[in-house]
């Protein structure tokens, strides 16, 4: 009987291996992640598992052994989603190498947005390390409509007659028109940096909202005004957007809430609570520095920024150089067709400390080369927030770069329900990285420094970074398009 049960025994046994031989060939996966500690806010996933990467999609995250075409060893490390960053102006390969050593997988221009979506969405196609998508630029509309089209390479405006005067009704008309071609051409929302253009009135902002919102897109915005000046202070520049965004039903998002409310933080959160609290759809971010960048001859430094923003000449800097302004040399910049950019000091550690945990705020860099954030942000937050100052955990540090920005995103696209996610089904955009090491090296002194730290990152299923090196004559990154185009 023994005998006889061990013959059946062997039958069945030969039986399940001819079944599942030819399953278990299928399941080789493109890459598969051994042994890491994965980690994804949405689903509070924190546990070591392999991760099985096949054709871009992480397609299984379990205990069982995978094997893999490239197995990568990630024990010890941290897999954790791609970082998603919705404020990067740096979108030149330099930048994105960093951005990518920074763990970034997805940076996009969203404040401002780009003066042309079509021609920039063609020149990043098969060119580009990292996913990357735009806004459509009110403040480019706008200059085009004053007859003073934006050069080429350049999102900013020089302060003058496009910036300071306000339209008539008929130049807001062409306005809108231009904002919905560009959203035909892909872009992910509207971007408006009305402190750009101090010269639109409420009105006009309202009417480019009211775009947005026919639409179905949100509003990304640098906000109006800075300080405690009134009329024109941080608090009703805070309000002026909440209700045109209630107004219109357009979601907002107000960038680097940390450098236009400055000192009133904390009552520009209280504002954005608010709001939310009584069905306002809108989100904000902060970068973890002490510095703002901007042009020098933008209308963000037009007659009365001194008062503003409580700081002198002395407190802009050029970077690189270190060269600290005189009212002489400001003069000569401000008023130069020449776009130089310049740090501001306007903020206190202090500040930032309060405001990087706060539950409200995601992670985004307004990256641009020149300033250290465009390359140590993410790496930054994790070194100093989670691991010195411990005011987040690594996971609520997490959700702050993955499954916020990518609820932002979906807003603007269905493909973000993809992003943000270390799910099964979830696009393989995928960090690796040391929790105990993973910090930021670039300085006011030295801002391209990549940061240290990031042991893989995949992008689109591809393996961009191995074994902390980046891989050559690699361009997985993609065009995250708005529903006008859609690939
Ligand atoms: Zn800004």
């Amino acid at each position: 009987m023994i005998a006889g049960f061990g013959g059946a025994m062997q039958k069945l046994a030969l039986l399940c291996l001819l079944t599942i031989a030819p399953f278990s060939v299928a399941q080789q996966y493109d890459i598969v992640i051994e042994g890491g500690r994965v980690m994804d806010p949405e689903t509070g996933l924190d546990a070591v598992r392999n991760v099985g990467i096949t054709n871009g999609k992480i397609e299984r995250i379990t205990q069982d052994h995978l094997s893999g075409k490239r197995v990568v060893s990630a024990a010890g490390l941290v897999a954790a989603p791609g970082f998603i960053d919705l404020h990067e102006h740096g979108q030149d390969l330099a930048s994105q190498r960093v951005k990518a050593f920074d763990g970034v997988t997805t940076a996009l221009e969203m404040e401002i947005g780009v003066p042309d979506v079509a021609e920039f969405l063609k020149s990043k196609e098969g060119r580009s390390l990292i996913h990357y998508g735009t806004t459509a630029s009110h403040v480019a509309a706008r200059a085009r409509v004053f007859g003073a089209p934006l050069p080429e390479g350049t999102i900013l405006p020089k302060s003058g007659d496009a910036t300071d005067r306000a339209a008539t009704p008929e130049q807001i008309l062409e306005m809108q028109k231009r904002l919905r071609d560009e959203l035909d051409a892909g872009a992910l929302g509207i971007g408006m940096g009305i402190g750009y253009v101090p010269g639109a009135t409420r009105l006009e902002v309202i009417d480019i909202f009211r775009v947005a919102a026919e639409r179905k897109m949100p509003v990304y915005t640098h906000m109006r005004s800075e300080g405690r000046i009134e009329p024109g202070s941080a608090i009703a520049s805070t309000e002026e957007v909440i209700g045109a965004a209630a107004i219109t039903g357009a979601s907002l998002h107000i960038v680097h809430i940390n450098s236009t409310c400055l000192r009133d933080s904390l009552e520009c959160l209280s504002l954005i609570e608010g709001a939310r609290a009584h069905g306002v759809d809108v989100t904000t971010e902060a970068y973890p520095y002490i510095a703002g960048m901007t042009a020098v001859n933008s209308a963000v430094f037009n007659p009365g920024w001194r008062e503003k923003l409580g700081i002198d000449y002395g407190n802009l800097v050029i970077p690189n150089t270190g060269e600290h302004l005189t009212k002489e040399r400001f003069e000569e910049l401000h008023n130069s067709g020449n776009q130089q950019w310049v740090l501001i000091y306007a903020n206190t550690q202090e500040m930032v400390d309060k405001i990087i945990p706060n539950p409200l705020v995601m992670i985004a860099s307004d990256g641009a080369v020149g300033h250290p954030r465009n390359a140590g942000t993410y790496s930054r937050v994790i070194a100093q927030y989670v691991r010195e100052k411990k005011t987040l955990t690594l996971m609520e540090a997490l959700r702050k770069m993955t499954l916020m920005p990518a609820q932002m995103l979906e807003r603007s696209t269905a493909t973000a329900h993809k992003k943000g996610r270390l799910q099964e089904g979830a696009d393989a955009d995928i960090v690796v990285f040391d929790p105990q090491t993973i910090s930021d090296r670039s300085t006011f002194e030295k801002p391209m420094e990549p940061s240290a730290g990031i042991h893989e990152l995949i992008v689109s299923g591809v393996l961009l970074i191995d074994q902390e090196k980046m891989v050559p004559n690699l361009y997985p990154g993609k065009g995250i398009l708005g529903p006008g185009k859609s690939h």
